[in-house]
Formats: C-alpha cells, sequence, structure tokens
C-alpha cells in the first residue's frame, strides 16, 4: 500500500473486514521483521461498548491479531489510556478488549499506569509513555466521529491515549490544536485502520452513533483525518490540527490527493442496519429511503447535522435516497441511484460534504 492510498471495506463483520485491509495492504510487507514489537492502538475514551459510537470495535484487533499471528508476527501488545477520570481498566474489560487479548495471548498496556518522559515533537516538548515508545510499528486504530470541540476525532487525536493524564489536562489548557499537531510529529502512525461502523456524530463519548458500516485502512494519518473530515461533512479548514499537523511535515492535508480504492461495493454494507435513535432519528424525519446504502445513508445524516435548524427548515423534502429509487423519477435524491431525479448530488455514496453542498444549493 502506497503512503497516498485510502482502502475502503463495507459490510458487517469489522474482523473479517480488518484481516481483507491488511492482506490488500499487504502489512506484513510493510512491517518487515517477524521480531517487530506491534503495537494496536485502539479508541478507549470511555468504557462504553462500541455500538455507542465511542469506542474501536474490538473484532477489529481480532481481524488484525489473527492476520499477524498467521504471517509469523508473535510480539503484540494493545495499549491504551483513557481520558481523564475514566479507568482504562474498566474500558479494557467491559469494551472487550480483555477477553480478547488472553484468547490471543497478546500483552494489554494501561497507559495511564506508564511512566513517560518528554520528546521535542518540533518545537514543543510532550510527554509521551514508554510502552508506546518501545513500539516499532504502530497500528492506529480510531473511531471516525465528531468532538465538541475539535469536531473531528480520527487519527492524530487518537494519539492522546499514549500520553500520561497530566500531559492529556495540559492538552486541552492550550486548546488541543497546535499539540495534537505536534504530538505526531513524533507518535507513530505506520498503519491505520479506521472504525467507521458507527462513529458519533457530535460527541467522542458517543451517544449518537451513525451507522455507516465501513472501515477503512490509511498510512499516512493528515490524509486519513483529511479524508475523514470530508465523509463527516467538514472541510480540513474547519479542523485546524490537520493543515498544521501537514505544515510541521507529517503527511497531506489535501483529500484531493488520495487514491481510494473501494475493496467491495457499498451495496455489501449491512443488510438490516440499527434502527436510529436519538437525534438521528429526528434527522431521519427529512429523508424517505428506499434500500440506501449504510455509508449513503450515513453521509446525508451527516451533512443534515451540520445544518442548522433554519436550513432544515427550508429543505424540499423528502430527500430520497437508496437503491429503491433506481430508474425512477423525483424532486430531490442522493447518490447515483437517484440520478434520473430533478436535482441530485453524484457520488456513489457521494462524501457528507458534497451532499451538504448539494442540499445547500437547493433549498
Ligand atoms: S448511490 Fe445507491 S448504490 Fe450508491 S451508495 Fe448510495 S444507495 Fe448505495
Amino acid at each position: 500500500m502506497e503512503k497516498n492510498e485510502i482502502f475502503i471495506v463495507y459490510g458487517e463483520k469489522p474482523a473479517e473486514m480488518a484481516y481483507r485491509l491488511a492482506e490488500e495492504a499487504r502489512l506484513a510487507d510493510l512491517i518487515g521483521s517477524r521480531n517487530t514489537r506491534i503495537g494496536l492502538k485502539p479508541n478507549l475514551v470511555v468504557a462504553r461498548q462500541a455500538d455507542g459510537g465511542a469506542t474501536t470495535h474490538p473484532e477489529i484487533a481480532q481481524g488484525l491479531i489473527d492476520y499477524l499471528q498467521k504471517n509469523g508476527f508473535t510480539n503484540i501488545v494493545i495499549l491504551e489510556g483513557s481520558w481523564v477520570g475514566d479507568s482504562t481498566a474498566d474500558a479494557f474489560s467491559v469494551c472487550g478488549y480483555r477477553k480478547l487479548a488472553k484468547e490471543k495471548g497478546v500483552e494489554l498496556i494501561d497507559t495511564q499506569q506508564d511512566n513517560a518522559r518528554a520528546y521535542d515533537c518540533k518545537g514543543m516538548k510532550i510527554e509521551i509513555c514508554d510502552s508506546a515508545r518501545a513500539v516499532e510499528f504502530m497500528i492506529n486504530l480510531p473511531v471516525m466521529k465528531g468532538h465538541c470541540q475539535t469536531l473531528l476525532t480520527c487519527a492524530l487525536k487518537n494519539n492522546k491515549g499514549i500520553m500520561p493524564d497530566r500531559e492529556k489536562r495540559r492538552f486541552h489548557s492550550l486548546g488541543l490544536t497546535k499539540p495534537i499537531a505536534h504530538l505526531n510529529t513524533v507518535a507513530r502512525n505506520d498503519f491505520i485502520v479506521v472504525d467507521g461502523v458507527c462513529g458519533d456524530m457530535d460527541f467522542e463519548e458517543g451517544g449518537n452513533p451513525v451507522y455507516a458500516g465501513r472501515l477503512f485502512a490509511a498510512r499516512d494519518p493528515v490524509l486519513c483525518d483529511a479524508w475523514a473530515a470530508v465523509q463527516m461533512g467538514y472541510t480540513v479548514d474547519d479542523i485546524p490540527y490537520i493543515g498544521l499537523a501537514e505544515k510541521l511535515g507529517v503527511g497531506s492535508a489535501d483529500p484531493g490527493k488520495a487514491a481510494v480504492r473501494e475493496l467491495n461495493s457499498s451495496s455489501d454494507g449491512a443488510k438490516n442496519p440499527p434502527r436510529p435513535s436519538g437525534k438521528v432519528k429526528r434527522l431521519a424525519q427529512y429523508i424517505e429511503e428506499d434500500r440506501s446504502c449504510s455509508a449513503c445513508y450515513a453521509a446525508l445524516i451527516f451533512a443534515l447535522s451540520r445544518m442548522e435548524g433554519a436550513e432544515l427548515r427550508r429543505l424540499q423534502t423528502p430527500i430520497r435516497i437508496g437503491q429503491g429509487f433506481r430508474g425512477k423519477h423525483g424532486s430531490v435524491g442522493i447518490g447515483r441511484c437517484c440520478s434520473g431525479f430533478n436535482s441530485s448530488v453524484k457520488g456513489c455514496p457521494p462524501s457528507a460534504l458534497d451532499i451538504l453542498a448539494f442540499l445547500r444549493s437547493s433549498s
């Protein structure tokens, strides 16, 4: 897999999907020596199961460990530190990682209990835990989800979990943007598998999961986050740490430079996705769907969630989406399936940012 590539896989079985991403990326070749110490860094910000939209599905780590062990890698650790005030030990248990580590015989490291040292992160001293610095190949496993301050959290911000709690507190006092970008000049991001199954639309602690049923892999954490921002209805400029990370030489902040390859069709996603609840359910009242792919529907929900109340009220509704509208006529539709409508946005699935621009221009 090249540095500018992003691979996407749709489906209902995260373990198989993660395994497939590792195979397609030729992950074993990227790692090299079978003695390499490999770290898996999920997002376990709170002790809540992954279906709430906050934490990484343990099946993703499971699929990757299966792949790694089958290819002869044995020096594997899972490491994470929850946010300040929550216990990583609890999160390991509640989120299924304690059981997984035992079953697969891999080490589980709570970075809240670890020692740390300060490193020069391109002009900013930042403390990083010893266990993370001992890792020679880091596999970052973020959740693509909203955040109340930075709007988005994905690969770059997930690395906060390799710092001690006192450093996390200091990050917040500094406003997050600058320290997140600087942290990633030293933190490793050798391979990234993003959990895009059902990330929360607004908050890192979950509560309003948007079911999209997909994972994607990347090697450039800046490009990964730039592309994720667009999928959630943001521009790169909306998330300043992405552009700052690019300026510091971490990667490319131009989502147009991503060579995106879908390993299967978006229609291979979930056939019976969970029923929307909470805020997602309220936004669903603007939509009429008929056999829509989960990733397409999620993009529409993300786009609607970026609109203010007055904008929503001006919308021409219902907005139609889904394979059931193929070959049919109508007013406003989303994606290639609605190309016969008076007005529709291109793409299969389109990004939330494209849907947002389309809805704003047609209301
Ligand atoms: S345009 Fe149609 S086929 Fe394509 S992702 Fe959307 S619903 Fe699925």
